[in-house]
Order: structure tokens, then C-alpha cells, then sequence
């Protein structure tokens, strides 16, 4: 199965997060058969190549979608094959990287590693990591890491993170006539919304600066009553200078509303470019400097772990229809994972021999 074949089965094999099962024994089944030993938790698989031995490389990448949006000319779960693009859901997010990846493995299955390389394909990226942080801890200690995602095989040397606050206002209810005996939960929340509006937090040099976006907002029970409550949700994608404690202490500290941390575990994640898995990536993509990226992924949660995030396609075609990746670019994924991976062992032996 070549390249272009290998993408079309798994945009054809329908994996949207929750319904990886197929794609998950289907791949598993190939690649027994191709004789990489491959080991399954839920609907995660991963394989290594080498002897177990340092230093240990993964690439890692999802076997998950979101689920097609209405606007498909087509089916979206068929893979077709137009003008050089492979169009289909997940073709670019991030079917084309896993794809590339196990191209890779397989040029370099029969070859002699110096050191270890395990190749993980996860369920569950799109909502939420479990695939990930279910087989993290049976994967040994892992040296470095490459996150395939379709970044136009741009070295993202930094990430994005998260963080949700749930904020209530608390009020006193009475009849809106006699406004006077109340407390205006609402009001009070309007308040806060626009103190966060205008609060500023330090920039990141890669990411630039982060802001307070209210994206849900509740409150009232009826329209002649003084609410006594109202809730709303703060999104904040924040950048690796900025500690999610201390920015939900800070913002705690603003307003009048009552602040509560409701999602935290996507935490902003950037690698030093003096590390090997920086210069070889840079190296293999003749890149001079990498960049920052604002969407998250499985990447948060590989913290403690150098890392770059790299892959064929373009994130500004995820989650959106008739995704696609162009088979060049799926080459060109192939020849960058290769690349990358001489260059890494090549980088990592020479450090060693300096130490
Ligand atoms: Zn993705």
C-alpha cells in the first residue's frame, strides 16, 4: 500500500472521537501483517522499532476526527482523489500525518536504529487526550517527541494551553418593582465581563499576548425578578509564560464574581531551541526558527518532554469541509519524518559523545 492508499483507507475508515474502534483493529491488522509488533489500549496503538535502547524517540499523531460539519459537497467519510488533493474528513487533520508516519517506519523497519523509536497513533485527541494519557505511562521513558499535526511541516516550538473559568455572580433576588430590596446578579456579572475585557497579561515572544474571551453567560429566572445568579465561562488560551494558578488567582482577585477553575488540563507547552529535537527538526525541515502555534493538542500533555509539534497539511483546513491534504504535501510529510529522524540520531550521538 503506497502513500496516496494508505490515507485513503483511513480517511475511508470513519473515526470520529468516541468510534475509533475500526480504524484502530483495521490499522492494527495491517501493520501486524507488515511484522511491527503493535500494542493496543482502548482504541490507542503504538509500536517500537530498535532494541528498547537510548535515546527513545516517539512520534506521535491521532487516529480521531471531529464529526463533519453539514456543509460537505460529498460524503465526507469517502476518501476521492481531485486535482492532486485527497478530500475527506480528517485527510488533513491528522490522517496525513499519521499516514506519513507509518511511510516512515516502514523505510526504516529492516535498518539499524541507534536507539528506539515508538510511533503512537491515539484515539481521542479531539476531545479531550484520554488516548494519550491512558498508554503515556506505558511507554517508557521517552527521550523526545514529534506531535504530527498539519502545520505546512512548520516546526511549532510552542503551544497554547487552556484554561476555562467558571464565574458566578451572586446576588440578592426581590420583585423587579422593588429593585431597591434586591441585588443584580446580572448587573454585577456585566461589571466583571468588562473589567476582564481590559485586563492585560504578559506576552510570550513566539505566541504574543493572551486575552479573556466570555463565551457562555447565563442568568434570570423570570423577567419581572432581580436574578440572584449568574454564571458565565471564561476561555483563556494562554501562552507557556503564564501559570494557570496565578492567572485564576489574578483574575479572582479582579473581579466580584465568585472564580473557579473549570478546565485547566491544557497547559501552554514550549521546547528550548538548544535541544536536539529543536536543532533536527529545524535541520530537516530547512527551517531557520520555529514558530508558535495557538491550537492545542495532544502535546499538553507530554509536559517534562522536549517537544515539537510538525506535519503535512494546514491547520486552517481542520475541522472544516471538504478537508483535504494535497498528495504532495503527503510526500513531502514522508520525506520530513525521514529526515528528521537521521538527523535526530545523528544530533543525539554527537551530544552524547560531548558529554
Ligand atoms: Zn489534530
Amino acid at each position: 500500500m503506497k502513500a496516496s492508499q494508505l490515507l485513503e483507507f483511513l480517511v475511508s475508515t470513519p473515526s470520529v472521537s468516541g468510534n475509533e474502534g475500526n480504524i484502530a483493529s483495521n490499522l492494527s491488522e495491517i501493520l501486524s501483517d507488515e511484522g511491527f509488533g503493535i500494542q493496543r489500549e482502548g482504541n490507542s496503538i503504538w509500536f517500537t522499532l530498535g532494541k528498547g535502547e537510548r535515546p527513545h524517540l516517539l512520534l506521535l499523531s491521532h487516529l480521531d476526527t471531529v464529526p463533519p460539519c453539514a456543509s460537505w459537497n460529498g460524503d465526507p467519510f469517502k476518501a476521492h482523489i481531485e486535482d492532486g488533493k485527497l478530500i475527506g474528513l480528517g485527510a488533513n487533520d491528522a490522517k496525513g500525518s499519521v499516514a506519513a508516519m507509518i511511510i516512515t517506519a516502514r523505510e526504516i523497519q529492516n535498518r539499524n536504529v541507534e536507539g528506539s523509536i515508538t510511533f503512537a497513533f491515539v484515539a481521542d485527541e479531539e476531545r479531550g487526550g484520554e488516548g494519550i494519557r491512558t498508554i503515556k505511562p506505558k511507554l517508557g521513558d521517552i527521550d523526545a517527541a514529534v506531535v504530527g499535526e498539519p502545520t505546512g511541516l512548520q516546526v511549532c516550538t510552542a503551544q497554547r494551553g487552556l484554561l476555562i473559568l467558571r464565574c458566578t455572580a451572586h446576588g440578592k433576588a426581590s420583585h423587579a418593582a422593588h429593585a431597591h430590596l434586591g441585588e443584580n446578579a446580572i448587573h454585577k456579572a456585566a461589571r466583571d465581563i468588562s473589567r476582564l475585557a481590559v485586563m492585560e497579561f504578559d506576552g510570550h515572544e513566539d505566541l504574543g499576548t493572551s486575552r479573556t474571551e466570555v463565551t457562555q453567560i447565563t442568568g434570570g429566572l423570570a423577567r419581572n425578578q432581580v436574578p440572584d445568579r449568574c454564571e458565565f465561562f471564561v476561555d483563556m488560551r494562554t501562552t507557556p509564560n503564564l501559570d494557570h494558578a496565578t492567572i485564576a488567582d489574578e483574575i479572582a482577585a479582579t473581579l466580584e464574581s465568585e472564580v473557579a477553575i473549570h478546565s485547566h488540563r491544557y497547559e501552554p507547552v514550549e521546547t528550548n531551541g538548544s535541544e536536539v529535537v529543536v536543532r533536527a527538526a529545524l535541520e530537516a525541515a530547512n527551517a531557520s526558527a520555529g514558530i508558535g502555534s495557538v491550537t492545542t493538542s495532544d502535546w499538553a500533555f507530554l509536559k517534562g518532554i522536549p517537544a515539537v509539534k510538525v506535519g503535512p497539511g494546514h491547520t486552517n483546513r481542520s475541522h472544516r469541509p471538504n478537508e483535504y491534504l494535497l498528495l504532495s504535501e503527503l510526500e513531502k510529510g514522508v520525506a520530513f519524518y525521514s529526515r528528521f529522524i537521521h538527523t535526530y540520531f545523528r544530533m543525539a550521538a554527537k551530544e552524547v559523545a560531548h558529554v
